[in-house]
């Protein structure tokens, strides 16, 4: 049943144009304030309350969306509504910070480490390292760790890949940092020209790491500007825009998950160069991926 589930969340992927995911910003709040992060600078309309998202989410899911990204702020700090994501969707995955824990809900969580203990806090605060993994080792299913690279953590890759080779997760993805055009400030982007030395650095790392590395070279060719990143880096084109609809906190809708303000021009998601992995070149890895961060 799992399976056929499964199987049919990428048929729709692949060959409807039916919109079956939602990535819903489920909370305003969080308790960190992240050097890299845009969120916690910006105002937002009020999120809604606990009922009315209920019924937004159940509406989502009558629409037909079977799959939900639940993002924050930090959707922890409202764990009833987590939970109500996972019981209203077939394919919950929930990205954290990982510091207010993970609950034995079904659902996938993401946990977001931006690089081993000093990086990690120098960018998300004192201590945020030690409370999410002292989390991540308590989960009742083991998380993907996500890494969005920046100009922050890109020289503690294989740090953190050593760090990570020894915690209970079931792998680990990588973005780029997608800048904004609206937004002005430093700018932690990496260059679209040094993609492609990181990327090989993380290729080779692989060969050591290959029990958590969450890239293939396929992936990595969607990543460059000398390969594939022309043929989807623009809102026509991008991938998750045709199967995914995002909205804000209050149920509005947004162009995509990183604001109205996003370069697609830079785009970093980790999400499409596994999508087109999977979908496009049937990268069997990528496939596998697929098949085990969805529920
Ligand atoms: S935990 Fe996430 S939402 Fe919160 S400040 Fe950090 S990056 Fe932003
Ligand atoms: S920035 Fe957003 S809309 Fe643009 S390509 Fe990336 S994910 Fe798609």
């Amino acid at each position: 049943m799992t399976l056929l589930k499964k199987a049919r969340l990428l048929y729709t992927w692949a060959f409807t144009g039916n919109k079956t995911t939602a990535a819903i910003d489920i909370t305003n709040n969080c308790n960190l304030k992240c050097t890299h992060c845009y969120w916690w600078k910006e105002e937002r309309p009020p999120e809604l309350d606990d009922t009315a998202m209920i019924k937004f989410m159940g509406s989502l899911r009558a629409r037909g969306m079977t799959a939900a990204i639940i993002y924050g702020g930090e959707p922890m700090l409202r764990p009833g509504m987590c939970e109500a994501a996972s019981r209203i969707f077939d394919h919950p995955l929930i990205f954290t910070n990982g510091t207010q824990g993970f609950s034995a809900i079904n659902a996938q969580w993401i946990l977001s480490l931006d690089g081993a203990r000093v990086v990690h806090d120098s960018i998300r605060g004192s201590g945020a390292f030690e409370a999410a993994v002292g989390n991540l080792r308590k989960a009742p299913r083991k998380p993907v760790v996500h890494t969005t690279i920046t100009s922050q953590n890109r020289y503690n890759l294989e740090e953190l890949l050593d760090t990570l080779s020894g915690l209970p997760i079931k792998g680990v993805g990588f973005s780029f940092y997608t800048p904004s055009k609206i937004r002005t400030g430093e700018d932690i982007s990496i260059p679209l020209e040094e993609r492609g030395l990181i990327l090989d650095e993380l290729l080779r790392l692989r060969k050591k790491y290959w029990r958590i590395m969450g890239l293939t070279r396929t992936m990595a060719d969607q990543f460059s500007r000398n390969s594939e990143f022309s043929k989807w880096n623009s809102i026509e084109k991008c991938p998750v825009s045709k199967v995914c609809n995002c909205y804000n906190a209050d149920g509005t809708p947004k162009p995509c998950t990183y604001g109205a303000g996003a370069d697609c021009s830079q785009c970093g998601c980790a999400s499409i160069p596994l999508y087109r992995a999977a979908i496009r070149h049937l990268d069997p890895l990528a496939l596998f991926m697929i098949y085990r961060m969805v529920n």
